[in-house]
Parts: C-alpha cells; sequence; structure tokens
C-alpha cells in the first residue's frame, strides 16, 4: 500500500519502515510499516480512523519500557503520542496527556506539593503507556489516582471514562485495547519538601536494586500470586543464563538485559527457557509481564 493511501493532512506524519528497536528501551526489534508521530486530538483521530479504513492493524507505542518488538517488525500502523506531553496542575488534581513522560509527571508533582504519584518515581515510560499497563510496585499504582481517563475506545469512538467505569488489573488494563489520550489525576495536597524527598528515596531503592543502566524492558514476567518472579528465576539458577546477546541480569532475576546485540529471537528464547526451568523447579507457570508484538490489533478494522 502506497504512502497516498493515507489522508491527506495525516500524511506528513506518516513515516514509511520506521525503526523501532531505537524507540524500546530493550533497544531490538525491527520497523514499522507506518510510523505515525500524532501532535494533537485530531491527528490520533485521522489516524485511529485511516487505520479503520484501510484495514491496517493499530499499534500505541508510549516510551517503549514494557516492549519486545519481534526481528521482523510490526505490520500496520505505530501510533506514538510523544508529541502531546501537556501537564497541568489545578491544587490537587492533575490533567496529564498521554504522551507526558511518568517521571516529568512525578517531579511535577513533588514540586507543586501533589501528593501520591510519587509512588511512581523511577518507573521509565509515558503516561499513557502507565494507564494502559496500570504501572506501579510496592507503594502503589496509577489507578490510585486516576480519577478520569479520555480515551478512543475499540469502537474507534473518543470517549472520556471514570475510574469506577474503567477495569484496571495487576499491570494490566482495558485501556490498552484503545489510545489513551489524557488522564486526570487526583492525588491529595502536601508538603513540597517531603514529596521530594520521597520521589527521591523511592528512585534510589529502585536504582539499587535493578539494572537500571542496561538495555531492559523492566521486568520480563508477572509475580505469580504471592511470589516473586525474580526470586522464583534465581532459585532456578537462571541468573547469568545467556542466548546471543540477550542474559538475564546477575542483579535482578526477572531482569532481561540485552548487552549489545541481541534480537529479539534471543530473548524470545532466553525467557522461553527460563520459564521451563523455572516450571521444572517450582511446578508455576510464569507469564509475559513485557508486551510482545506483532500482538493482536488494538481496534478492529
Ligand atoms: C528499568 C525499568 C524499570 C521498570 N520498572 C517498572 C516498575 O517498577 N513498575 C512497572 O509497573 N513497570 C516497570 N517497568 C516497565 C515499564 O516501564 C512500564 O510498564 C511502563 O508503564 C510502560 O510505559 P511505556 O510508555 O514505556 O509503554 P510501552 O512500553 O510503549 O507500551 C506498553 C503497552 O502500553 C500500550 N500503550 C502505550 N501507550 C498507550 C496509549 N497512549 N494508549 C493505549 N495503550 C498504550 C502499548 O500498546 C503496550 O501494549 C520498568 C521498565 C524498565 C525498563
Amino acid at each position: 500500500m502506497s504512502l497516498n493511501a493515507f489522508p491527506k493532512r495525516i500524511r506528513p506524519r506518516v513515516r514509511v519502515n520506521e525503526p523501532l528497536g531505537r524507540r524500546t528501551t530493550l533497544r531490538v526489534g525491527g520497523p514499522a510499516e507506518y510510523f505515525v508521530e500524532a501532535m494533537s486530538l485530531r491527528d490520533v483521530a485521522d489516524t485511529v480512523q485511516a487505520s479503520r479504513e484501510l484495514g491496517l492493524p493499530l499499534h500505541v507505542i508510549g516510551g517503549g519500557s514494557n516492549l519486545l518488538v519481534a526481528d521482523a517488525g510490526v505490520q500496520g500502523v505505530v501510533l506514538s503520542l510523544h508529541g502531546m506531553k501537556k501537564i497541568n496542575v489545578f491544587g490537587s488534581k492533575v490533567h496529564v496527556q498521554a504522551g507526558a513522560n511518568l517521571s516529568t509527571l512525578v517531579n511535577r508533582c513533588s514540586s507543586e506539593g501533589v501528593a501520591g504519584p510519587q509512588s511512581l518515581a523511577g518507573i521509565p515510560g509515558s503516561v499513557g503507556g502507565a494507564l494502559a499497563m496500570n504501572a506501579g510496585g510496592r507503594y502503589g499504582e496509577i489507578a490510585d489516582y486516576v480519577e478520569r481517563v479520555i480515551w478512543i475506545n475499540p469502537k474507534g469512538e473518543l470517549e472520556s471514562r471514570y475510574r469506577e467505569e474503567l477495569e484496571f488489573g495487576y499491570r494490566s488494563s482495558e485501556l490498552r485495547k484503545g489510545v489513551v489520550i489524557e488522564a486526570v489525576l487526583q492525588g491529595s495536597i502536601g508538603d513540597r519538601g517531603e514529596l521530594i524527598a520521597q520521589g527521591r528515596e523511592i528512585l534510589q531503592q529502585k536504582l539499587a536494586a535493578q539494572p537500571y543502566s542496561e538495555f531492559s524492558a523492566g521486568c520480563t514476567f508477572k509475580n505469580p500470586k504471592g511470589q516473586s518472579a525474580g526470586r522464583m528465576i534465581d532459585m532456578a539458577g537462571c541468573k547469568g543464563l545467556r542466548v546471543g546477546g540477550a542474559m538475564v541480569s546477575n542483579r535482578h532475576g526477572n531482569f532481561v538485559i540485552n548487552t549489545g546485540d541481541a534480537r529479539a529471537h534471543d530473548v524470545l528464547e532466553l525467557m522461553s527457557q527460563v520459564a521451563t526451568r523455572v516450571f521444572e523447579v517450582h511446578g508455576v507457570e510464569l507469564q509475559p509481564e513485557v508486551q510482545l508484538w506483532p500482538c493482536r490489533s488494538l481496534l478492529a478494522a
């Protein structure tokens, strides 16, 4: 299909065969058939509509910090909202666009005295990705602060939904089936100095425990109920296990790192070996937390 098939207005925003690896923190994977960088709600709406009309699968990429993109790349359209990153604070309420960086949001909340989102300090990626994944950790998850989300739902309609109308689970939410545009978060009023210190402390804890300076996609597997996937992987003797350029981190068993020249194929093979060993030792089937692309299209054409 040629670029001319896209409506004229959106055409300047479309890139063909855009490499995706460099847009992920794991740094592996092939190109997107079409890549669109949206700067406005209209760009997003036009892209969704064009994808539906052209029968192309649509995928949304945030900061790429939880993604494993196949070596062959992704068919259809990959949409980025990186150009939509406004943050406005009104008392203890925060209006934030999906493309905003989550760490920028946390820092802004601290410096404006909004308490709550500090629990998300140190989690890479975008606000849209955090909502789609319900990102979080031992101090809380983003769903704890959601008042409302504006998204394009799986039917392709622009919609605003309150927290109680949305389904969030452990590292999952129904928002992954659509396109998150913007959210209204509700914190509480706190002391700026204390919040800045709290955010720094949580960040330091993460830096001490995880291989932050390596290329990775964060935790590879979800924690089975009441258990730690990292500890199970460690006990199964997988730390340091390698396939090609992919290696299980010696620092944290649930992190697969790209030592430099890993391919998606290596990462997948390593994940499979780890899951097999954990099953043999613990009798538990690990489920991936990292999102594997290509996957099912978001919005039915
Ligand atoms: C070093 C490191 C540490 C990490 N620590 C944590 C942690 O402590 N806790 C935690 O939860 N995660 C952690 N992660 C994983 C990751 O940072 C989070 O899952 C993050 O929220 C993903 O956001 P993203 O913007 O990078 O999403 P991406 O990786 O780009 O995408 C992830 C999923 O979200 C979807 N998505 C992205 N944007 C949108 C949107 N606007 N609308 C709809 N769907 C969208 C994508 O389609 C995909 O399915 C870590 C990752 C790394 C590399």
